[in-house]
């Protein structure tokens, strides 16, 4: 998911970018108004978090004009008050979620995740590589027509794997987003894992999909 993020504090929008970045979100940053709806007019994000206290055009009036200009993306507004007006004021100018600050950044997170989702329903809820489809809902794989069964953590690799498809996804980061390890236990458990998962989606297949790289990691990838 790609996510812009619109606040002029900039230890704010750092420590936003960072947490999303943790969460494997493609962040950009606009500090002004004017900036956000330039980089919203050139780039298609799954989610903008706007805040609503910016100096010059504030984030109201950013999120009509996005809306006035038939831009759908789902937005997130972020406000110092909290107050029932401005909550109020936001979901009639098009707004999709509203979180008054000070807010727990864990909920940030999960709640931009739904907006995409629900923002994105028909293009990202199933992922794809050639004839392998994964549909993140049903949580469900299948080459062609093959249905491929898979266990939970076998899932959660493959769906990893896919949403990095054409690069090199090192054994520590797999740790790290498959098993929330952030420490390498000195197993073979990546290596025996990913070893199941393309036994099932490519051993039955003439081209294959998930890929070695020798030494790094590994890399989901159509080969000619
Ligand atoms: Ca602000």
């Amino acid at each position: 998911m790609r996510v812009l993020v619109v606040e002029d504090e900039k230890k704010t929008a750092s420590f936003i970018r960072k947490a999303l970045q943790a969460e494997g979100f493609v962040v950009d940053v606009s500090h002004t108004g004017d900036d956000a709806l330039a980089a919203a007019s050139t780039t298609n994000f799954d989610g903008i978090i706007l805040d609503i206290m910016l100096p010059g055009r504030d984030g109201l009036s950013v999120l009509r004009q996005l809306r006035q200009q038939k831009n759908s993306t789902p937005v997130l507004l972020l406000s110092a008050r909290g107050e029932v007006n401005e909550r109020v004021d936001g979901l009639n100018a098009g707004a999709d979620d509203y979180l008054p600050k000070p807010f727990v950044i864990a909920e940030l997170v999960a709640r931009i995740r739904a907006l995409g989702r629900r923002g994105s329903e028909t293009k990202s809820t199933v992922l794809r590589l050639a004839d392998l489809t994964l549909d993140t809902i049903a949580h469900e794989a299948r080459r062609k027509t093959l249905r491929i069964e898979l266990t939970s953590r076998e899932y959660l690799l493959l769906e990893f794997l896919l949403r990095s498809a054409g690069r090199i996804c090192s054994r520590m980061a797999i740790l790290e987003k498959v098993w929330n390890y952030d420490f390498d236990p000195g197993s073979n458990l990546v290596d025996v894992y990913i070893k199941r998962v393309r036994e099932k989606i490519d051993g039955d297949f003439e081209s294959k999909l998930l890929h070695t790289v020798r030494g790094i990691g590994y890399v989901m990838k159509e080969t000619p």
